[in-house]
């Protein structure tokens, strides 16, 4: 009993606090529509406060106010008016949209993952309960338990945290014990922040899990299922502050950076805001916090023993790690997958370097971080997206984890992707099957082709009572050496991720929740519903027949069945004519019974299910029928000359390996403008242009 009232101590130290968010307050904000919708973020509200005898600036941001030492080196900059502009290291107002969309899109996750663990609570209970009245003594079987006859979801009950849903079952007898030992150690309130290796009293939570009613009856107040957040490296602690401001959800949240001052300030800025129960700072290389997990993973499994029904003590893996680093992220792949819940944990992956991702300025670079080649052309912000999800599926694939992309955007300079993990050495079988090598005309037409490195397929079992699926070998390159199209070379790129980049359920559910989300307090909702729509539109593309018959794996060998985008202005400058608007070019594609849409990541962009040849078969009769080309002009070696099928056609043919679909050819295309059109979703800002000249990635803080 001592040692599980020992764990369970440990555990709420951790997990729980003293004092709660106000939850009344946050629910009129949240509810609150009072200002005009803006598509920059809202100003910055900044004013002097003095604490403790130092002058500081205060700026406010969601329900946050951190504070800056007056004397804190700027960075001042000359924009082209000659205005002085001022940047200071400590905040950027321009990441608003990414800290903004990050606390909603962890709402939606949170809200789904509590309420499924309640409904596992709840059900629990309603078992034990049911026992109790049958007279029925017997332990409880060991384990995974039941739902509905079915088998736990792992979302709920994970494999490597076996006992956390027991763990916040309030009502069991350890817990309860652990109620009565931590009221007994109370201790008057600090002020301190705590940290991870001691955390405060404060942290414990024994302020908040009972009340003693006027009535002397003694009632047990539940305490809150937990749920906890790694901002990894956290600078001034302002998504911390931000996390456990706005999501009543999150127990607490470990604000991590590897310099003192930033701990320092962490400390300042919680207290600041009140809420340095629920913060805990710490000062740690963040790849050594979330590997220091390791260990205590081992030592929680080596407590647990079955045959004796004996409970691990709870695992200190976290629901949500966040990694917002200045450059690249990839370096802290590895020890996030390991520190984050395997049951459907979520890891939000910020990289800033698309000069390495989405280039081929340093192909080398972008291999040795994220394991693959850039693509070079107007499509590359969407492979450097795919790049970095492969990087981390193999990080997580390594230790049998499967992560499955909820939502993955391309936002102006940088990368914003949220995964779920999850231990699944079975879905690690697809893997492969789902990793594409790119080839790419990025000389001539822009056209592209793909291969996956393994294919995932459908084959009958031995016994011919079902199917199943085997992931077998690919056949060499799926493209020649020159492009079909234009004749210019194919150049290779991956290999990168080929699955869906997002999850339609979750981006409905963070839409579902924005009319409630306050304008004041969310200055960038009106970017944020442009953009999850836009991303949303992106999976409306059909997928290709399939006649095979349906399987339950067939979710987890899923493709993105037309991965990237054009745009005409592109296709127009490879054959010197005009560019077709965008809604003509889209009508004659419909018109031929094609799906058109577009990408989140630049505007303008075509997304479209029509095979290349049929796309510039359309661009070929856009110069017949409304910008023609003088095509004396044309080079007879050119890309253009071949496109546009000058010259003599099968000494040309058999010179540049064109190839000629006669079936295409006889298409008729219609340029109507009326059927590209989108009327349904107009006034949507789908794209931003640059808040202001001369922004992007702040100077890199010292330290970092
Ligand atoms: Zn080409």
């Amino acid at each position: 009993m001592l040692c599980s009232i020992s764990n369970a101590l440990r555990y709420l130290t951790l997990r729980h606090v003293s004092r709660p968010v106000n939850t009344q307050l946050l629910h009129t904000i949240m509810r609150t529509m009072t200002s005009k919708a803006k598509a920059t973020p809202t100003p910055v509200e900044t004013h002097r406060v003095v604490r403790d005898g130092q002058e500081f600036t205060e700026v406010r941001e969601g329900l946050a106010r951190i504070l800056n030492p007056v004397s804190a080196k700027s960075d001042a900059q000359k924009n082209s008016k000659g205005d002085e502009e001022v940047q200071k290291v400590f905040y950027n107002p321009i990441q608003q949209f990414n800290r903004d969309l990050t606390v909603l899109a962890i709402k939606a996750y949170g809200e789904d993952v509590i309420a499924k663990r309640k409904k596992f609570n709840e059900n629990k209970m309603n078992k034990k309960r049911k026992r109790t009245t049958e007279g029925d003594e017997r332990p409880q079987k060991q384990g995974k338990p039941v739902i509905g006859g079915g088998e736990v979801p792992e979302a709920v009950y994970g494999a490597a945290n076996p006992v956390d849903a027991t763990a916040m079952d309030t009502t069991e007898d350890n817990v309860d014990a652990v109620c009565d030992d931590a009221k007994d150690k109370k201790k008057p309130e600090t002020h301190s922040t705590g940290t991870a290796e001691e955390p405060s009293e404060q942290a414990t939570g024994t302020t908040n899990t009972e009340e003693q009613p006027q009535d002397g009856t003694h009632q047990r107040k539940p305490l809150p299922p937990p749920f906890t957040i790694l901002d990894a490296l956290s600078a001034t602690g302002l998504r911390a502050l931000r996390y456990v401001q706005e999501l009543p959800f999150v127990t607490s949240v470990t604000a991590n950076d590897l310099t003192p001052s930033a701990v320092e300030a962490i400390k300042r800025n919680a207290q600041h805001n009140g809420v340095e129960s629920k913060i805990n700072a710490t000062q740690s290389d963040a790849r050594a916090h979330m590997y220091s997990l390791i260990s205590e993973e081992v030592a929680r499994e080596h407590e647990a023993n079955p045959k004796r029904f004996r409970r691990a003590p709870p695992s200190k893996k976290y629901d949500v790690i966040d990694l917002d680093p200045y450059g690249t992220a990839a370096t802290f792949f590895d020890a996030a997958v390991h520190a984050v819940r395997d049951d459907g944990g979520l890891l939000c992956v910020t990289c800033t370097d698309s000069g390495v991702w989405a280039s081929h300025g340093y192909s080398e670079k972008a291999f040795a971080l994220y394991g693959g080649i850039p693509v070079k052309g107007f499509h590359s912000h969407e492979a450097g997206l795919r790049l970095i999800i492969n990087a981390l599926a193999t990080s997580a694939a390594r230790h049998g984890l499967a992560i499955e992309p909820l939502l993955s955007l391309s936002i102006d300079y940088y990368v914003r992707i949220f995964v779920r993990v999850k231990k699944s050495p079975a879905s690690v079988k697809f893997l492969a099957g789902k990793t594409m090598i790119v080839y790419s005309c990025d000389q001539g037409c822009g056209a592209w082709e793909t291969q996956m490195l393994l294919r995932n397929r459908k084959v009958p079992n031995n016994k011919g009572s079902g199917m199943f699926y085997k992931h077998g070998l690919s056949m060499g390159p799926t493209s020649d050496q020159f492009c079909q199209h234009c004749g210019s070379k194919m150049h290779l790129s991956g290999p990168m991720y080929a699955g869906p980049l997002h999850s339609a359920d979750f981006i409905k559910s963070i839409l579902d929740e924005l009319p409630n989300a306050s304008k004041e307090v969310y200055g960038t909702t009106t970017r944020i519903a442009g953009m999850l729509n836009t991303a949303l539109e992106e999976m409306c593309l059909p997928p290709p027949p399939d006649n095979t018959p349906k399987h339950q794996d067939d979710e987890l060998a899923a493709l993105e069945p037309y991965p990237f985008y054009f745009h005409p202005s592109y296709l127009a400058g490879a054959i010197h004519c005009e560019c077709p608007d965008e809604d003509s070019f889209r009508g004659a594609l419909r018109g031929l019974g094609y799906e058109v849409t577009r990408s989140h990541c630049k505007p303008g962009s075509i997304k479209t299910n029509a095979p290349w040849s049929v796309i510039w078969h359309v661009m070929r009769e856009w110069i017949r029928q409304k910008a023609p080309v003088r095509e004396d002009k044309l080079k007879e070696n050119s890309a253009a000359f071949r496109l546009l099928r000058l010259g003599d056609r099968s000494a040309s043919e058999e010179r540049s390996k064109v190839k000629v679909d006669s079936e295409v050819d006889k298409l008729e295309v219609v340029f109507n403008k009326g059927l590209g059109q989108d009327k349904s979703k107009k006034g949507l800002v789908r794209y931003q242009m640059n808040p202001k000249e001369n922004w992007g990635p702040l100077s890199k803080a010292k330290g970092h």
